[in-house]
Parts: C-alpha cells; structure tokens; sequence
C-alpha cells in the first residue's frame, strides 16, 4: 500500500480552477429562464442556436454514402484535406513548395505541434506574446519547456492596441524568438492589426530574425476569408520561417469534430521535409493519428463546387450577423462605440468585476470576469435586455 508520503496520483496537488469553466457550471445552474451566456466562445445564430451549416450537412450525407472504410489514415490525417486548404490559408503562397501542412485535432492540436517543433529547433526560443491573449496560448507554449515573454498589447481604458508597446517589444525581441501572433479577430479583445501595424510587425519581425507562428483560429469571420488571411501572407512574402496554427472549428462550425491544420514554412523544400518529419514524429507521441471525420467533411466541402459556393455564403451570413450585432451594440452608447471597429467572437466591455458580478445576479448575464463577452453569444430578441442591461451595469 502507497502512503501519503510517497508520491503518488494520490498527492497530486488540486487543479486551479479554470474560470471559463467555472462560469459554465454557474449559468448552467440557474434556473431563470431568460439567462444569457455571454461566456462560451461558440457562434449562435439570431435564434441564439449553434446550427450545424448546410454544407456540412450535405457533406456528412455525402460521406456516409461513400465512405467504405474507417482504416488507419496515418499521421498526416487527410492529405486532400490539408491540399484543398491551401488556397484559402495560404493565399498566394498556395503553390509554394516551401511550405508544408498536416491535418491536426483543431487549432489546440497546431498550436502545441507548433510549439513543440520550435522548441526541438531551438530550446532557447522564447515566445512573445501580447497581453491578453487566449487563456490557452501561455500554458500551451510553457508546456513544452519554452520561456513565455509578454508584452502589453491592449489599452483597456483607450479601447485600442498599444501598438508601440507592441512593436518595442518585438524590437528586443533576439534572434530566433518567436513572435505569436492572431491572424485575425484577436482573441480576447476583437482588436486586430490594420494593414500598416502588420506592415510594421512584419518589417520588425525580419529585421530581429524573429520566428513568427500565426494563430489563424477564426478566418472569414473578420472581414472576409482573403482580408483575414492578408496579416500570414505578408509575413509568408518576406519570411524565410514562418508556422500557421490553423483552425476550421469556427468557419466551418464544427468545433467537437476538433478539426485544424499546421503549416509550416523554412527556406526550403528540403528542410521544411525534415522539420515536418519531426512535426509527424511528435505528433505520433502526443495523439499518433487526428480524428478522420471532420477533416474529411471539410474536404468534402471543398471538393464539391457547389457544396464550397454555399459555405461560403453561410460563413459571410455569419460574418455579416457578427458585424451587424457589433454596430447594434455599439450605437446604443458612445461608450461602447469602439466595438464597431472591432472584429471576430469577442470583445471586453468597460466594466469592473463588481459590475460583472452585478449582471449575473441581477441580470441572468454570464460574461467571463474580465468583462471579455462573446458578440453572439445572444439571441436577437435577448440583444435589447442585453444592452440595457450593460448599460445600466456601467452606469451603476
Ligand atoms: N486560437 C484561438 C485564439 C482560439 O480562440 C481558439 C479557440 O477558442 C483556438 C485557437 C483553438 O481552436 P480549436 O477549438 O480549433 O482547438
């Protein structure tokens, strides 16, 4: 028999608590039926439900008519999947035989193979990341043994990014570091880089020699699939290396099928083969193989003309519901007028944790503590209560 002073599962210190989930099981438990969840990060449509697309639909219909065998795909997953990508992630670098891709369980799945290779490439690295980012971006970098610096990116009271802050931080950046950064729709605060700060973060990128690894997780929910995919194609334009962690979980919404991409770019043909023998290698170690079915329902959208055409009209309605709700939202009080010009899931309101906390007793409003809230997470008939309701919250 194991003591307790013998290290064992049993003397596992406890988990601190995730906030995000700990804000789930809290709406989940109230019992007001007029609740609102600001929290989770899916898209609802103006019913405020999470519909399967058409185009996915066919495509599942279309699968199970010919799929005849779930045999082992093998570490790449679906190659025609990570192929048909290409153009939409990698625009006009689509035919660049330097850059390679693999299918990988969703953008967690990239963003970890991406940070595990650089790390294997050179343990010294340190990554460079703004304040806030995704929660889930530090640990995922910290849990393959690389140094996490950050650097402050958003002004909370000016609404903006602090764009030199940005750029100083880049500039000290040494040679080899690597410069995370959202491809779009910046995760949590919807403030993305206009055309002239990528310019700028690229020139800086170059010039530091710095690694840069785009977190593309929302593409066509910005301001379009090419407009999204401009700020990694710039860098792919003067960039000897460059990693894209990918995600077709949002754009295609097909979040639990976990269903995203690495792709990776070195100097050349030959050392972008080895680096990605060593991403399939570790990739082998951490899941061996990604789960099959949503990769092959995305190939299977964008092998059928028709079936293409129609997602992409549904992904510019979800875009176009984005959009519209922002300007909803931001024409209801000057002081939210910055979420207009903002872009993708999110953005963070101008509230304290007090007022935070006051929207969910008096309210039935669920928001994460920082005030970061989820544009669609509400239906069109609950987006006037919801308004009213933080307006009052900023006032009080
Ligand atoms: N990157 C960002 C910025 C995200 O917000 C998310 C998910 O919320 C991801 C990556 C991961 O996406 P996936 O669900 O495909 O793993």
């Amino acid at each position: 028999m194991l003591d307790m002073l013998t290290p064992s599962l049993a003397t596992l210190p406890p988990v601190e608590s995730d906030s995000l989930l700990a804000l789930i099981a809290l709406c989940n438990a109230d019992p007001r039926p007029e609740k609102i969840d600001v929290g989770v990060g899916v898209y609802r449509d103006g019913a405020g439900t999470t519909p399967i697309l058409r185009a996915v639909k066919a495509a599942e219909k279309l699968l199970w008519e010919r799929q005849e065998s779930k045999g082992y795909l093998g570490g790449r997953g679906d190659v025609e999947f990570a192929k048909l990508l290409r153009p939409i992630v990698l625009g006009r670098h689509a035919d660049d035989e330097r850059i390679d891709g693999v299918q990988t369980p969703g953008g967690c799945g990239a963003l970890r193979l991406a940070f595990q290779v650089l790390k294997l490439a050179n343990p010294y690295a340190r990554v460079l990341m703004g304040t806030p980012t995704w929660p889930n971006h530090p640990p995922m970098a910290e849990g393959t043994g690389l140094e996490v610096v950050r650097y402050p990116f958003y002004d909370a009271e000016r609404r903006v990014i602090r764009f030199d802050a940005m750029l100083d931080a880049l500039q000290a950046g040494r040679p080899g570091d690597v410069a995370l950064l959202h491809g779009c729709c910046h995760n949590p605060t919807g403030a993305d880089l206009d055309p002239q700060q990528w310019q700028a973060v690229t020139r800086v990128v170059v010039e530091r020699g710095l690694i840069p690894l785009v977190d593309l997780a929302y593409q066509g929910l910005g301001r379009g699939l090419d407009e999204d995919g401009e700020g990694a194609w710039g860098l792919l334009d003067v960039c000897d290396e460059v990693l894209i962690a990918q995600s077709c979980d949002k754009n295609f919404g097909v979040y639990r099928d976990r269903v995203g991409a690495l792709f990776v770019k070195t100097s050349a043909k030959d050392s972008t083969a080895n680096a990605m023998a060593h991403v399939l290698q570790m990739a082998r170690e951490m899941w061996s193989m990604p789960p099959d079915h949503g990769g092959a329902v995305v190939r299977t959208v964008l092998q059928d003309e028709a079936l293409t055409a129609d997602w992409k009209v549904e992904l510019d309605a979800m875009r176009a519901r984005l959009n519209g709700v922002r300007a909803q939202i931001a024409r209801a009080d000057p002081r939210l007028a910055y979420i207009a010009g903002q872009y993708g899931m999110f953005s963070m309101l101008p509230l304290n944790f007090d007022q935070v906390k006051s929207l969910r007793t008096k309210s039935a409003i669920y928001m994460a503590d920082s005030g970061r809230f989820n544009v669609v997470g509400m239906s069109d008939e609950a987006l006037p209560r919801f308004i009213a309701a933080v307006v009052e919250a900023m006032d009080g």
